[in-house]
C-alpha cells in the first residue's frame, strides 16, 4: 500500500540577496577553464521528486558560461542584473523575468554585461546527459554568422 504521509518540507530562506541558506555557492566547473566568473547554487534536486533540478547561476561582469550543447533542455529565467545569450543561432538580450527555452542539442552560452552581473534560474532534468563542447568544425559553423562570431567566448 502506498504511503500517503507527506515528505519533508524544504523552505530555504534567502540569507542575503541571491544566496539561499542550506547549500553551497560553488564555482561552476572550476577545473575546465571554458567559462569565466560563474557560480552555481543548487536550489532543488532529484530528492524533491519532480524529475528536475533548479539551479541559480551568477555570472560576474564580463563573465560567461561554457559554450556547450547536450540532449537535455534548459528553462532559464534571469532574475538579477543584465546580460545576453547565444541560443542555437540567435543572440538574445536578456531582461529580468524573461523566459528562455534552450532546446535539446542547441548551442548555448550566457554572458553578463561588461559592467553588470547576470543571475538566472535554470531548470534541468535531474537525469541528464553531459554537455558536449564545440570542436573546430562546430566553431567554424557557428562563426559563419558574424553576430555569433562576435558573441561567443571559448
Ligand atoms: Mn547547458
Amino acid at each position: 500500500m502506498t504511503s500517503t504521509s507527506a515528505g519533508p518540507v524544504t523552505h530555504r530562506r534567502q540569507s542575503r540577496p541571491f544566496v539561499w541558506e542550506g547549500g553551497a555557492v560553488l564555482a561552476y566547473k572550476e577545473a575546465d577553464g571554458t567559462f569565466r566568473s560563474v557560480t552555481r547554487q543548487v536550489l532543488t534536486g532529484a530528492e524533491h521528486g519532480q524529475g528536475t533540478c533548479l539551479r541559480y547561476f551568477e555570472v560576474g561582469p564580463g563573465g560567461y558560461t561554457t559554450l556547450e550543447r547536450h540532449e537535455h533542455t534548459h528553462v532559464v529565467i534571469p532574475i538579477r542584473g543584465r546580460g545576453s545569450a547565444l541560443v542555437v543561432d540567435r543572440i538574445v538580450r536578456l531582461a529580468l523575468h524573461d523566459v528562455v527555452f534552450v532546446p535539446g542539442w542547441g548551442w548555448h552560452q550566457f554572458r553578463a554585461a561588461d559592467d553588470e552581473l547576470l543571475g538566472f534560474l535554470c531548470a534541468v532534468r535531474a537525469d541528464r546527459d553531459r554537455p558536449v563542447l564545440p570542436g573546430g568544425e562546430d566553431l567554424a559553423a557557428l562563426r559563419r554568422d558574424p553576430r555569433v562570431a562576435a558573441f561567443i567566448r571559448v
